[in-house]
Parts: C-alpha cells; structure tokens; sequence
C-alpha cells in the first residue's frame, strides 16, 4: 500500500518511507491511498474476539501488504500486553479506560506500535546505522514514546522537555530510564522544544549526517493503531447488548486519537455519530459550529495534553471527509469546556457516581452529558489515570487518591539528563558529538 500527503504535491511513499521520514516532503501528513473494509462477519461475531485478535484484524486491514503476517502478529500482541476496559459511570454512559498501559497513557500503544514496526524494517533493510527519534514533550508524550521504545535496538530517542514545566511524576517516567533513552532538559518553553526539534528536521548538514525522525502523531505508524482501542470498545458494548446507536466521544488536542476512530469508522465499525471533546482550546469545534478555521495560539488549560492551538491531524479529517463541512458535521460533533467546568464536572461525576475523572477525561464525560440521546449508548475516552494529575483532580473532587504502583515504581529511579540552552547550535553540536 502507498501513501500520499495531505498536501498532494509530494510523491507516493511506502509504509516504510512513510514511518522513518514521519512527515512528507511537502510538509503534509500520510495517508493510506485505500482505507479497507472489514467484512459483515467480522463485525457479527466481533464479541466473541479477545482485544489482541480484534487487533490483528485491524492491523492486517492496514498494514498486511508490507508486513510479514507473522511478525505483524508478533507486533501487535506485544504491543498489547494490557486490557482497555468499559466501566459504566451512569445511565446510557460508559467511560472507556485507556490508561491501564505501561506509564498509564493511551499514547502507549501507538508508540509501542511504532518503535516495533521501525524495528522490523530496520531489521528487513539490514541497516547498521542507528535511527534518532526526536521528540518534544510536555508531558505525556514523553513517557509513552521513552517507554515505548525502551531497550529497542538500532534506535535512540531523545525526549526534549521544559525544565520546570512537566509534573514530577511524568518527569520521572522519561528521565530514569537510562539505556537507549536519553532525556535533555530544555532552559525554556515547550514551544522551545518543539522548535529545537523543528530545526533539526530541517537542518540538511544534521539530516546528511544522521538519520532522525518523530514519534508524535503525525506518524502513521503512531496514531492508526489507536483505531484498535475503537474496535474493541465496540464489541465490548455489544456483549453487553448495548451497540445499538453507539456513539464515541474523544477528548481531543491532536486529533490523532479521534482521527484513527474515523479510519475505524470508515472500515465498517459501526458508530453512529462522533463527539470531539475540548478543552478551552476551542478551533475544531468553532470550525464546526462556523466552518471557518482558525489556528490560535494554544492556551494553557488544567487538561495540558490538549492544549493545541493547530491541531495537526485535522488535515487528514478534511482529506478523509473531501474537504466537506457538511459531511463532517454529519458525522462529528463537538463540545469545549473552561478549566471551571471541568474541575465542577469532576466534583459532580465522583459525587453522583463515585467514578473519580482526569480531567481530559471529564471533557469527553461532560460532552456525553450534553448531547447523547435518550436511545443512545455512549462510550467517552478516559484518556489518562487521574492520579497524573494527582493535585487538580485531589483539588477538585475533595478527597485523596493513591497512586498506582506502576506509577509510584517510576518515582524511585534516579534522575538522568543534560541540561541545554534552547539555542538550535548546542542542540545540533550535541547530537553529531554523540
Ligand atoms: C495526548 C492526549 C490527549 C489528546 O489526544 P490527541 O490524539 O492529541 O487528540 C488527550 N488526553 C490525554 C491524557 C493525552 O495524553
């Protein structure tokens, strides 16, 4: 299968080309040239595959022209080691929790799913020299893509990170790491990371010398696995008996996440209607309401991972949807909260359910709350373990939460990371030194 940019003016690429360059050379996003269906049987009898099946099947749909089916195989049952359960909050609404992987992140399967498949046509190409993954976190990236591709030969990451502005607990999921990891601690922004980064993608005499790509979600090897979270939610539901007139609400920064579930969509799942959940960060859903978009700068909110300001992956909504806002407001709703309504919808949801909400999750919980119908069931993303953001959420609902074990693990390792200026030559003359 071959994948062509967002913006049509670079070439056709591979998967492979399209997973180690991350972005196209016209600056656009990949995008699969044909989107599969799956057949009426898969779906009829979806209840009675595990989560690691219902995967492959997935996967195969995607990736089964340029994979070996074996080593496919391999990849996705590795990168699924963990359950994604449905928990019913109330009523009609269920939460979906996609926070039980390794540092308790949804972003653990795409970046797992990545580091993987890089590894496999590293291997294929024989390759000796190593790849450098970059990436620039304000968090929660970070620690996905540092675990993700924890001990994975033939690859370095480098987490670029604000000093000072990423909580302790998600500083410690990427700086104690050690081995192929290595964490550089930026005097300055994310906005200051991200250009560092930026810049060396740029920078041809750096480019010549190493080869370098991204782990964020503009790789499709990063964000389509996350359709598999979709698929298995959906059947999940129709065990229950509870699949008819499903709608799925994403809280969203990105778009990646949201964007694999409209790929699911496309490939047969049957959903009837999409919510985009944001934060303050409103653009998409003024492009809904207006179809005028308007890229702002980000504003800083307490649910961080969706602050975005240019969410990256709506090009490929506009692509899938023909650039048509009638058909994509056909399909895709949208909501967006204050950081006051959001700790307030925390406090209600764990007063009248008992059910404690971070607070991305207490968008998509909110959004259910104000548009799912009587005679709809609905599934919100519960996209981060509350204890994250341990100090909002304690804040909010009044009452003490412990931290999970695995989460508490990584606070115990030591500390390892330079120290750098948020000037481009250091950063340059750092990576050809090393
Ligand atoms: C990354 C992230 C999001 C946003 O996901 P996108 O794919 O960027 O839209 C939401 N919640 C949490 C906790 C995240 O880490």
């Amino acid at each position: 299968m071959l994948y062509y940019s967002t913006n049509k003016k670079a070439p056709l690429a591979t998967l492979e080309k399209a997973v180690v360059k991350g972005l196209a050379e016209d600056r656009g996003l990949y995008m699969p040239e044909r989107i599969r269906q799956l057949p009426h049987e898969f779906f009829d009898n979806i209840d009675k595959l595990s989560f690691q099946e219902i995967a492959y099947t997935v996967a195969y749909a995607f990736f089964g022209e340029d994979v070996e089916a074996d080593s496919l195989r391999k990849i996705v049952y590795d990168t699924l080691s963990f359950d994604c359960p449905i928990v019913n909050v109330t009523g009609n609404i269920y939460s979906l929790e996609l926070f039980h992987g390794p540092t308790l992140a949804f972003k653990d399967v795409g970046a797992r799913f990545m580091a993987r498949l890089l590894q496999y046509f590293l291997k294929k190409e024989n390759s000796s020299s190593e790849v450098n993954v970059l990436v620039a976190t304000s968090g929660d990236t970070g620690s996905a893509v540092a675990n993700g591709f924890l001990g994975v030969d033939g690859i370095h990451v480098y987490v670029l990170y604000p000093k000072g502005k990423v909580s302790k607990i998600q500083e410690c999921q990427f700086t104690t790491l050690g081995q192929n990891i290595t964490a550089i601690e930026v005097d300055g922004v994310f906005d200051d990371c991200q250009a560092l980064v930026k810049n060396a993608f740029m920078d041809e005499e750096l480019n010549n010398k190493l080869k370098l790509t991204s782990a964020n979600s503009i790789n499709v090897a990063r964000f389509l696995p996350q359709a598999f979270y979709y698929f298995n939610a959906y059947a999940r539901m129709k065990a229950l008996g509870k699949a008819d007139n499903f709608v799925i609400c994403v809280p969203s920064g990105n778009f990646g996440n949201i964007t694999a579930a409209l790929f699911g969509a496309r490939m047969g799942l049957p959903v009837k209607r999409f919510i985009a959940a944001n934060n303050a960060n409103d653009i998409v859903f003024n492009y809904l309401k207006t179809g005028n978009y308007n890229p702002k700068a980000s504003i800083q909110t307490i649910a961080n991972a969706m602050d975005v300001g240019d969410p990256s992956n709506f090009a490929r909504i506009l692509d899938l949807y023909g650039n048509s806002h009638e058909r994509i407001v056909a399909h895709m709703g949208g909501a967006t909260y204050t950081d006051d309504e959001i700790r307030q919808t925390m406090k209600k949801c764990y007063e009248e359910n008992n059910y404690v909400l971070d607070p991305h999750g207490a968008c998509g919980y909110q959004a259910l709350k104000d548009l799912l119908k009587e005679n709809e069931w609905g599934v919100f993303c519960e996209t981060a373990h509350p204890a994250k953001f341990k100090d909002t959420v304690e804040s909010a609902i009044n009452t003490e939460i412990t931290i999970p074990d695995r989460l508490a693990a990584f606070m115990q390792g030591k500390k390892q990371s330079v120290s750098m200026a948020k000037d481009f030559a250091d950063f340059k003359a750092f990576l050809v030194d090393k």
